[in-house]
């Protein structure tokens, strides 16, 4: 035997019996969405490492360690996607799609980060995002914190919700000097990677998972005491909205985003069901990343979700996702034109009674073995072409989830019968 080739550490395979949860998911997003006036846009995934490098910051795990780059003399040309936001930002500029417009878009799809991989947290995961473009007020913030709720309630989910205002890039600027002189007091209590960002980027240092750096943080300065009237005005604004619209939240003033390019709103949808990886969804405003891109100035906000988070909580919630079972099984004598028979009859079932699932028995087994796989399949009925029954042009239908006796239907009526037993 050949030596087994493994998958991808990190990497996951989504099996057949995963996969309702996936469409579930998908299929709520896509109902959402699409109710709000949001399009769905695909970009590629793969992109110039410049873009990542560019959006999301130098300083930052993402662009630090987390990158699957090629390509190129360096090898570091091009980059596998890590996120959403700065892709769909080029897509928008390479398509003129900001030009006097305004934009409600989603998407969904693979990102990649050379992350360690461990439970909630993968190489290949999934988001789904949604990202606004040409609205400056804290309503598109609000919009799309309470359609993120929508959805929750929809899959049966209860994550908590915290908010914050991290200001405009001046007002983060004095804030940043603040936490500067602040950290840089306390430098011996450091962990390295917070030591490394305390001069580049020390509000970094604020999402820092290191305890003892967390400890420090509990004391640091607090950006709300740096906003201006109108990053007060906005916040309030949001804050208004959720109380409308009955959404709980805490204000969490430590709260930034791992991120460069966020200003004014930040949130993030959190949990204490997936241990270390508490963040289900996260997002905010991004007002200066468009223009940072190359495109003109455009206001924009958004939010990515971890689909296998939010998954896993689906399952620990017992969310009753509907499993679509097979309405019929198939089953017929084993000789080549019984075969073909039953291949013409599955065919004309399938255009007359729109919708139905239907699996027709490949291989070589006898009836009675076709029934148990019959049975096992979960289908509803199932109909049985032997040779009695091709004579007399006859099949049997028999209920599998019943004990009812069997009956013999002329073919002739089966769209019939099978079009009232199928809507009972
Ligand atoms: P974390 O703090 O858990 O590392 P993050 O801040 O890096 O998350 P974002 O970049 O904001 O995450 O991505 C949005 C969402 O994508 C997260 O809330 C999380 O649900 C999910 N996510 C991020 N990284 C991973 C990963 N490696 N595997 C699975 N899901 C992930
Ligand atoms: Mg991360």
């Amino acid at each position: 035997m050949s030596k087994v080739i493994q998958s991808i550490r990190g990497m996951n395979d989504i099996l057949p019996e995963e996969t309702p949860y996936w469409q579930f998911l998908e299929n709520a997003v896509r109902e959402i969405l699409s109710s709000y006036g949001y399009g769905e846009i695909r970009f590629p995934i793969v992109e110039h490492t410049e873009l990542f490098k560019r959006s999301i910051g130098e300083v930052t795990d993402i662009v630090e360690k987390e990158m699957y780059s090629f390509g190129g003399e360096d090898n570091l040309k091009y980059s596998l996607r890590p996120e959403g936001t700065a892709a769909c930002v080029r897509a928008g500029i390479s398509n003129g799609l900001f030009y006097n417009q305004t934009q409600k878009l989603w998407y969904m799809g693979p990102m990649f980060r050379h992350e360690r991989p461990q439970k909630g947290r993968y190489r290949q995961f999934h988001q789904i995002g949604a990202e606004v473009f040409g609205y400056g007020g804290p309503d598109v913030d609000a919009e799309l914190i309470i359609l993120s709720a929508r959805l929750w309630k929809k899959l049966g989910l209860n994550p908590s919700l915290e908010i914050n205002s991290i200001g405009s890039i001046e007002t983060r600027g004095n804030y940043r000097n603040a936490l500067l002189s602040y950290f840089t007091k306390h430098k011996d209590q450091l962990d390295a990677d917070s030591l490394r960002r305390l001069e580049r980027n020390p509000l970094r240092i604020l999402d820092s998972k290191v305890p003892q750096t967390q400890d420090l943080v509990k004391d640091a300065p607090i950006m709300s005491d740096y906003l201006s009237d109108l990053e007060k005005a906005h916040f309030a604004g949001l804050k208004n909205f959720l109380d409308d619209a009955s959404i709980e939240y805490t204000v969490n003033p430590r709260l930034v985003r791992g991120l460069d390019y966020y200003s004014l709103t930040v949130f993030e949808w959190l949990t204490d069901k997936l241990g270390a990886q508490n963040a289900i969804c996260s997002g905010g405003r991004y007002d200066g990343l468009v223009e940072q891109l190359g495109g003109k100035p455009t206001q924009a906000v958004g939010w990515a979700l971890g689909i296998e988070r939010v998954i896993e909580l689906m399952k620990q919630a017992n969310t009753s996702i509907e499993i679509q079972k097979l309405d019929l099984f198939l089953v017929s004598g084993n000789t080549p034109e019984l075969k073909r028979e039953a291949f013409r009859l599955s065919e004309g079932l399938r255009d007359a009674l729109n919708g139905v699932k239907l699996a027709v028995y490949c291989g070589e087994a006898g009836i009675k073995s076709q029934m148990k796989k019959a049975d096992k399949s979960e289908a509803r009925f199932a109909l049985i072409l032997g040779e009695d029954e091709s004579a007399s042009t006859t099949v049997v239908l028999k209920d599998l989830r019943q004990r009812a006796a069997q009956e013999t239907i002329a073919q002739k009526d089966l769209i019939k019968v099978l079009s009232e037993r199928l809507a009972s």
